[in-house]
């Protein structure tokens, strides 16, 4: 059986280039970069090579780069070192939004029994922060607003610049979580005006276990790691220089690719989209507009997720309910509730997240086979004839 991948937003398989890219570092220039040894230097060199290639991918300084272990990492980095430097002024109050990755939700639970004060905007149908709401929201004492750029689970894209610019007018420090956005559309941190911006590799094309902080310079940045005096002394830590090899390598081949590779998945993501409109109470979750190229999140009364994922993968089809981090749980998504979804038709959600490497072939199997399992499922189902009869359910 063939394996079709449909699962990008939760990982995506390395590309040759960044494979190739990172061998060398592997086996033969394993140097520690703080040694100072010509080995050592060497791989300093590339690491710094590394850097400058990752600042120029999105308009940055290389100074202004923060390797780090993942994208969770530069969340709970960012959030961290601006709520504390806040609060050093007196300032305990936070705005994000309802939607976050776990990796901001959670580390904002965790301020939050600092005796930080959080406030977490609507994002209401379509998935979309409004900037009036941010407006409203900002007070004297926020420290931060942390809003992601584009959603995990459903695909959806922020006004991130124009939410930028009400922080910047208003001196407030803000941070994005665009670790769905870097590598599949183009980013420019001088154009979107954020002090803060985290990028995570494996989800274009580099390996796990590396990503980075973009954080502007003249931005406080408090040490995350305590140890050696790598980052800066930002965050200590012998570097990944591999993995970071990886990143750049990836990005920098993501980046060159964009409007190419943006142009085809999304035309396979509307096929989708389109091909699935006809099977009775089934809807797209989120903006259709306002989305990345590859994720379309979609919902189907009467029917549980698991069952349709586990079916789904019988034909070799990888695809997830959502967040790769609460699938496994009951819980319906916390992203689909936040727009509003009932919590019933949120248990039947499917996204499929695309890549460069997904073929029209697939797209058409994917659609067949979304139809077929979507009507089984149904034929067996207890509830299915009530829903269609438009009895309540209990
Ligand atoms: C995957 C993801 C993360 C976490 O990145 P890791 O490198 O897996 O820690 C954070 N935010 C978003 C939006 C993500 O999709």
């Amino acid at each position: 059986m063939k394996t079709i991948y449909v699962d990008n937003a939760a990982t995506t398989q390395v590309s040759e280039t960044a494979l190739n890219a990172m061998l060398p570092l592997l086996k033969d220039t394993y140097g520690n970069p703080s040694s100072l040894h010509h080995l050592g230097q060497r791989a300093k060199e590339v690491l710094e090579d590394a850097r400058e290639r990752v600042a120029a991918c999105i308009n940055a300084e290389p100074r202004e780069i923060y390797f780090t272990s993942c994208g969770t990492e530069a969340d709970n980095q960012a959030i961290l070192s601006a709520a504390y430097n806040g609060a050093k002024k007196g300032k305990k109050h936070i705005i994000s939004s309802k939607f976050e990755h776990h990796a901001v939700l959670h580390t904002l639970e965790k301020l939050k029994a600092e005796g930080f004060e959080i406030e977490l905007l609507d994002v209401y149908k379509e998935g979309i922060v409004r900037v009036e709401d941010l407006k409203a929201a900002l007070r004297d004492d926020t420290a931060l607003v942390t809003i992601m750029y584009a959603n995990n689970e459903v695909g959806t894209i922020q006004p991130v610049k124009e939410l930028a610019a009400v922080c910047k007018e208003r001196g407030v420090t803000f941070h994005t979580d665009a670790v769905q956005a870097a590598g599949h559309i183009k980013l420019d941190v001088k154009d979107l005006g954020v002090d803060m911006l985290s990028v995570s590799a494996h989800k274009f094309h580099g390996p796990k276990g590396v990503g980075f902080l973009y954080c502007k310079k003249g931005v406080p940045l408090q040490v995350f790691m305590n140890g050696g005096a790598q980052e800066r002394n930002r965050r200590a830590g012998t570097e990944n220089t591999a993995g970071i090899v990886g990143l750049a390598a990836a990005l920098e081949e993501a980046c060159a690719n964009i409007d190419k590779n943006s142009a085809r998945i999304a035309s396979y993501r509307d096929k989708i989209i389109n091909g699935i409109k006809d099977i009775e109470l089934s809807f797209v979750n989120g903006d259709l507009e306002n989305r990345l190229p590859g994720t379309v999140n979609m919902c189907f009364e009467g029917i549980e997720g698991e069952g349709l994922l586990l079916l789904l993968d019988q034909k070799g089809i990888c695809a997830s309910s959502g967040s790769a981090c609460t699938s496994g749980s009951l819980d319906p998504s916390h992203v689909l509730l936040s727009m509003g979804v009932p919590v019933e038709i949120a248990h039947g959600s499917l996204r499929i997240s695309l890549s460069e490497y997904n073929t029209e072939e697939e797209v058409d199997f994917i659609i067949e086979s979304i139809h077929e399992v979507v009507a089984y499922l149904r034929s067996i189902s207890p509830v299915w004839e009530k829903i269609l009869k438009g009895e309540e359910i209990k």
